[in-house]
């Protein structure tokens, strides 16, 4: 599960970790309110901050007033300016994809003077089954590019799940950085502390570029990008109430109520598929036969009438899909059985009134595979039947033209 950087930093402070004072806000008076609140307390600099749920804001724009994402102002009144051309405007940063994001909350901060910026990331490292602590000296910038052109400027530290990170794992990550004196002390109960944070929220993924020493030699999280394991969240129902749905997409969401492994896509050709493996096959043949797939959705085992009806429902709600390719292997599952279910979701009259203009391509292949072929032949409805998956790209190909 995401969540917004503000609620990232929260979290983090609470456990002891330093981030700059900020106020989240969702109008332009609150955050006219929430700078003049940082001025009564100090504050000079002021950054407002677009909260969505990606990051690469600093250098995304937003679609109506091309306003950056993060934007730095010397007064009140740059921020009310700031405020009033971020929100409500759609912003387009390398993460969100052409569609960009709908502002709709920012977090006016305590703009902070950096010295130098680093980068440091914690995440599961899958190969070795041991969380892994990323840092490198080269912060601000995309940490892909450094992992692709100078992978040496990365240094990591690898702890057991479950246990903590020792003090001197901490000390050599920090004294990597170039740390000395205060800082690198600074540095390392920084790191001992967000490792203590990810570890105690059961989160999967923290990521802090930049991370930044201050002139006065404080080190900071200046960003925080903050995911969380959603199989945890049952232990943890202070952050599952930090979920934001409205920087979700509505035909995911859905997909969850009804326990479908769902994800949305661009394209005009909807699937459903048993299997995560054929459900990717199923995405290239689509690819193959000229179209492009709309989703990507695994049913799972289990492809009965209730499933096929729901899987149906969120592929038809996207007005894109044009054509929808069911492509099941019977193991376990028998192929009659699903390919009545297929027919007797397809007489659902919701579903009926909405399939009338686009044809399924049911390619059904395992046990009784013969006999699920003649039920979908024998049906008058609008469902067309393939035993080879060339005759159902072939049928997807035709379809399309
Ligand atoms: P991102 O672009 O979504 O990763 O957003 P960040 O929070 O990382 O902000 C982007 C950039 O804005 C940072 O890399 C900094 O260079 C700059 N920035 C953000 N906050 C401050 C601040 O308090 N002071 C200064 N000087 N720069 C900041
Ligand atoms: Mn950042």
């Amino acid at each position: 599960m995401k969540i917004h950087e503000y609620q990232a930093k929260e979290i983090l402070a609470s456990f002891g970790v330093p981030v700059p004072k900020g106020i989240s806000t969702t109008t332009v008076e609150g955050a006219v309110k929430a700078a003049e609140e940082l001025q009564a307390e100090g504050t000079s600099l002021f950054v407002v901050k677009a909260q969505i749920h990606a990051g690469g804001r600093g250098k995304g724009r937003t679609k109506k007033n091309n306003a950056k994402g993060v934007i730095l102002c010397k007064s009140v009144e740059e921020v009310q300016q700031a405020a009033e051309s971020l929100l409500d405007d759609v912003l387009v940063t390398i993460q969100t994809g052409p569609s960009g994001q709908l502002v709709q909350r920012l977090y006016v901060t305590d703009g902070v003077d950096i010295e130098k910026e680093f980068y440091l990331g914690i995440l599961l490292d899958r190969a070795v089954s041991k969380n892994v602590i990323m840092v490198s000296t080269e912060g601000g910038v995309e940490i892909e590019q450094v992992a692709e052109e100078t992978p040496e400027k990365i240094i990591k530290a690898w702890v057991e799940p479950g246990m903590p990170l020792q003090v001197n794992q901490a000390r050599m990550l920090a004294f990597s950085l170039g740390l000395e004196g205060a800082a690198l002390k600074k540095g390392i109960q920084f790191i001992l502390g967000i490792y203590n944070a990810f570890l105690k929220t059961d989160a999967d993924m923290m990521e802090i570029n930049p991370l930044i020493l201050t002139p006065d030699q404080e080190i900071m999280a200046l960003d925080a990008k903050v995911t969380f394991d959603g199989n945890a969240l049952y232990r943890h129902t202070d952050i599952a109430e930090l979920r934001d749905e409205s920087e979700e997409d509505p035909f995911e969401l859905e997909a969850q109520k009804y326990n479908l492994n769902y994800i949305k896509l661009d394209g005009n050709v909807g699937c459903m598929v048993n299997g995560a493996g054929l459900a990717m096959a199923t995405m290239d043949i689509i690819k193959l036969s000229g179209g492009e797939p709309a989703n990507f959705l695994d049913v799972g085992g289990g492809a009965n009438v209730e499933t096929v009806k729901n899987g149906f429902r969120i592929i038809l709600d996207d007005p894109n899909v044009k054509a929808i390719l069911i492509n099941i292997f019977g193991g376990i599952v028998r192929c009659d059985r699903v390919a009545n279910g297929v027919i007797e979701a397809v007489k659902d009259p919701e579903i009926a009134e909405k399939v009338t203009n686009v044809p399924i391509i049911v390619r059904l292949q395992g046990t009784n595979a013969a006999e699920a072929k003649e039920i979908i032949d024998n049906s008058d409805l609008n469902v067309i039947s393939a035993v080879l998956l060339k005759e159902a790209a072939d049928e997807v190909s035709k379809v399309l033209a």
